[in-house]
């Protein structure tokens, strides 16, 4: 397997401040996503002391007890706790949703009887995390021409441990699958590597390092039929690449608030026709789920 870091050199490190100002920081983050369905990026407010306390709140509820662990239950399926399984038996998540709603994440806190310092690193990293991620979709927008909000689109956390030993170097963490919502922003564990994107055009996967103080940005399959087929969903997957466990912390922003998911006008013309059917989060998530295709593969279910 080629580790050639064609990919991670490409992927351009956004300035937030910047973005929504300078016309050409709005240009790199849009042709990023267009081409690579990823970008990096800083000046997101987020400080690091909240994503270190963060990720000690996080290590703290992944060492709670199994029993204690599923007591964090599905709000909507797949949104709850994911125990090891025969797909990924070295991958185990908390989910929350809607991260969006403070009643929800004190929800999930109790469940799992957060002590009061985890409770406000988290109460306080989903705050920040969801006014990061809706001005990121909004700048993406704007860049597009576009002015949204997406202040009120649902939003999940998953809150991921990779349980790898050094019997585990080269396993696979998760397969490889694009996400299935509209923008994944994802805090990479601060010393193991091991997420691979895939090359727009050959397709080969090569390595994404960590690099501080960024935030990563993933596109997923309803960022690419929002857009009329103008934003790419990004191939990725996970591997084992050191002995000792890594975590992840994804926020996602899912799908428009009433489900539907439709192109705006904005992206449509004669040259362009509207190249999917409209269709509810819910729908694709189970068509997802029941065909198996975790990769983008069901879009072409869905064309128009
Ligand atoms: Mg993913």
């Amino acid at each position: 397997m080629s580790h050639c870091p064609a990919v991670q050199s490409e992927i351009p490190v956004i300035d937030l401040r910047l973005a929504g100002v300078a016309p050409e920081e709005a240009a790199r983050m849009r042709d990023a996503a267009r081409r690579l369905g990823c970008f990096r990026v800083s000046g997101h407010g987020v400080a690091s002391a909240l994503q270190a306390d963060m990720r000690a709140a996080v290590r703290a509820l992944f060492d709670l007890p199994d029993d204690a662990k599923r007591r964090n239950a599905d709000v909507i399926h797949g949104s709850g706790y994911m125990a090891p399984s025969a797909t990924n038996p070295l991958y185990e998540a908390f989910g929350l949703y809607d991260a969006a709603s403070p009643a929800d994440v004190d929800a999930f806190c109790s469940c799992l009887d957060a002590p009061p310092h985890a409770r406000e690193a988290i109460r306080r990293y989903a705050e920040k995390t969801h006014e990061m991620i809706v001005d990121i979709a909004a700048k993406l927008a704007s860049s597009l021409g576009l002015d949204c909000s997406f202040q009120d689109w649902p939003c999940q956390f998953r809150i991921n441990r990779y349980n790898y030993t050094p019997d585990t170097v080269g396993k696979t963490g998760v397969q490889i699958h694009t996400d299935s919502g509209f923008l994944t922003v994802l805090q990479e564990d601060d010393c193991v590597g091991g997420l691979d994107v895939a090359d727009p055009v050959t397709g080969e996967f090569s390595p994404v390092e960590p690099l501080y103080g960024t935030f990563l940005v993933n596109l997923g399959d309803v960022a690419t039929a929002w857009s009329n087929g103008t934003l790419h969903n990004v191939r990725h997957r996970v591997r084992c690449v050191a002995g000792m466990p890594r975590i992840s912390i994804a926020i996602f922003l899912l799908a428009p608030s009433d489900d539907m998911v439709r192109a705006p006008e904005a992206f449509v013309s004669a040259e362009l026709p509207r190249r999917f059917r409209d269709f509810s989060y819910e729908d694709y998530r189970r068509l997802r789920q029941s065909t198996s295709e975790h990769a983008g593969e069901g879009l072409a279910r869905l064309v128009a």
